[in-house]
């Protein structure tokens, strides 16, 4: 995967030469350029924003620079092989970042991030980059960063670690908080008693139906108590009769809704503590 990031603070993006980024990249498993915007301006104060037009706080990232800098950078990529680009503009007004959208971001070939400062960036550069490749404005959380790099830091690490061959085993991915719409279960290491706490007793046991019960459960559990929301999106097919049980003793049950006509099997959903009470 080859991916580009634009920002004023080229070397805010340092922390992406460690761990296990860094080593993908000696690797080869994943091509990192980071750019200077500041690169593409032609004056002596080498100026990347300006007042906002209709007035208001605060400066925008002028569109020249910005429009520069996606033209080298993507020409250079073209040039070199790097496929199909899309665009990725971090932004509190984006689509919500998710493990789901880490995953369809990991089977692109190359990812142009453009790092916003100031009151972002002047919304002709996106409107001129959608003309010629997919943009996604993508946002971290409902809450609002000085500038774009903290995103990009996160996106690449959550992105990259799903490049094959990133993460050494590739099995520590699949059970992990948001894969299966679930959180992660706890868990432990050795010694098997720390400060008078002791594992729990089933992940001694060497069963290991009984511990993957035993996670499951535990994912049900903490999903059902943490992020009731993700319960809420669960698939009931995909639920067996134990994990059924387990969330009914969380406070959660199968509703059937007998709306649906013409013979088809009515949609089950789950219906919560909230729910039930509403
Ligand atoms: N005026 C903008 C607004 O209200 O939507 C906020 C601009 S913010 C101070 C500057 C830059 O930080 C944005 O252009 C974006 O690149 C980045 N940023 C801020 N919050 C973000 C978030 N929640 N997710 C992703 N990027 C964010």
């Amino acid at each position: 995967m080859r991916i580009d990031a634009i920002s004023i603070f080229p070397e805010y993006l340092a922390a992406l030469d460690l761990s296990l980024i860094g080593k993908a990249r000696t690797a080869g498993l994943v091509h990192l350029e980071v750019h200077d915007l500041r690169e593409f301006t032609h004056d002596r104060h080498r100026t990347v924003d300006d007042s906002p037009t209709g007035g208001g706080a605060g400066m925008v990232m002028k569109p020249e620079p910005w429009g520069e800098a996606l033209d080298a950078v993507l020409s250079r990529g073209a040039v070199e092989g790097a496929g199909e680009p899309m665009l990725i503009v971090p932004s509190p007004s984006g689509e919500r970042f998710t493990q789901a959208m880490a995953h369809q971001l990991a089977e692109r070939s190359w990812l142009v991030f453009a790092c916003g400062r100031y009151e972002g960036i002047d919304e002709r550069v996106m409107v001129d980059a959608e003309s010629r490749i997919p943009v996604r404005r993508v946002s971290l959380g409902d809450y609002v960063l000085n500038g774009g790099e903290v995103a990009v830091l996160a996106i690449v690490e959550a992105v990259a670690r799903l490049v094959p061959g990133v993460v050494g085993n590739a099995d520590s991915l699949v059970e992990e908080s948001h894969e299966g719409g679930l959180l992660e279960y706890p868990v432990y290491t050795k010694p098997p008693a720390w400060r008078e706490l002791a594992v729990p007793e089933v992940l001694l046991s060497g069963h290991h139906g009984r511990i993957e019960r035993w996670r499951r459960d535990e994912r049900l559990r903490r999903t059902a108590q943490r992020r009731p929301d993700l319960i809420q999106e669960l698939d009931v097919d995909g639920l067996d009769r134990a994990d059924i049980a387990t969330l009914a003793a969380a406070g959660w049950h199968v509703v059937e809704n007998g709306a649906t006509s013409g013979g088809a099997s009515p949609p089950r959903f789950l219906a919560g503590p909230a729910s039930v009470a509403d």
